[in-house]
């Protein structure tokens, strides 16, 4: 309660930034790092593209390389214990391929991220009874009840596994296309009797590299401008709202349209922005980096 009062204050949207560690293959090729985290400064870092240029990015937390998934989620759970006090909240991690979109929602076996925390976290919170109602508004989403924390990592990859199909590359396949996991918790209280539904959306973003990068054609080229379209949508609608605009433009992309009951008003919005600390990279990252101060 006291933190809801707390972020009410700070406004409802937050950005953290998450820079993975230089794979070995980069350090192999001769990649240097253009990210600079001093972690006695745990909100800022800097881009450091070359020795002339400099340029500090501040965000509500910044993750290195060396932060696990523990020290992230402990800086997620209190806005994954938000949906419990009735809020809506929508938790999303946008940013170029590769830089651990999936590693930061969906984590691996040994290594778990927020997705399988966050449910986690709420079955420690509840003493659950309410099942799943069936409906089915969105195409392609799938229901399905769960009890407790037994079995949800399975039900998390079955949805994860539907994304791959019908493509051989797995990989080639989430950087077109957006993976959503909708979590709804009824509650009751047990004085007054007043109900609450209130829905956490769990978001991995297909991957926001330009176009001319990967020198698409045809049906392929129409999809990644479609993907780029909600990519931009989501940004719009999330800088109306950091900016308090009385005009919020969800219907702009069938993402932001879904999205529109768990963005905005008083629902909690955290958004991971994903980088590469690779000197390869550091075009897209330095575009990542622009995306995420717009909104803030
Ligand atoms: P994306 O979903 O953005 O395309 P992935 O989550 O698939 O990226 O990450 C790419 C690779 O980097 C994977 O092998 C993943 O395990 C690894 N990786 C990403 N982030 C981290 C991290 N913080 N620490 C260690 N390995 C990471
Ligand atoms: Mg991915």
């Amino acid at each position: 309660r006291l933190y809801n009062e707390l972020i009410e204050l700070r406004g409802n949207i937050r950005v953290f930034c998450r820079c993975r560690p230089l794979s070995s293959d980069e350090v192999t090729r001769g990649c240097s790092s253009v990210v600079e985290i001093d972690p006695a400064q745990e909100t800022e870092l800097q881009f450091v593209p070359n020795e002339k240029e400099r340029k500090p990015f501040k965000f509500d937390h910044v993750f290195g390389p060396e932060d696990d998934q523990e020290a992230v989620f402990s800086e997620t759970v209190p806005v994954v214990r938000s949906v419990m006090d009735g809020f809506n909240v929508c938790i999303f991690a946008y940013g170029q391929t590769g830089t651990g979109k999936t590693f930061t929602m969906e984590g691996i076996p040994e290594n778990r991220g927020v997705n399988y925390r966050a449910l986690e976290e709420l079955f420690r919170m509840l003493d659950i009874k309410q099942d799943a109602d069936g409906t089915q508004e969105v195409h392609g989403l799938v229901e399905a009840p769960v009890y407790n924390i037994d079995g949800v990592w399975e039900k998390l990859k079955f949805g994860a596994q539907n994304r791959s199909v019908g493509s051989t590359n797995a990989n080639e396949l989430s950087s077109r296309s957006h993976s959503l996991v909708r979590v709804t918790v009824r509650s009751e209280n047990l004085v007054t009797c007043q109900r609450s539904r209130s829905h956490m959306w769990l978001v991995d973003l297909a991957g926001s590299e330009r176009i001319a990068k990967t020198g698409v054609e045809g049906d392929r080229l129409k999809e990644s401008q479609f993907i780029n379209k909600s990519l931009s949508a989501l940004g719009d609608v999330i800088s109306a709202l950091a900016s308090k605009n009385s005009h919020i433009p969800y219907r702009n992309s069938k993402l932001t349209h879904l999205l529109q009951s768990s963005l905005g008003g008083d629902c909690k919005t955290l958004m991971f922005v994903q980088i590469s600390p690779s000197s390869m990279d550091s075009g897209e990252t330095l575009s990542s980096l622009n995306f995420a101060s717009r909104v803030r």
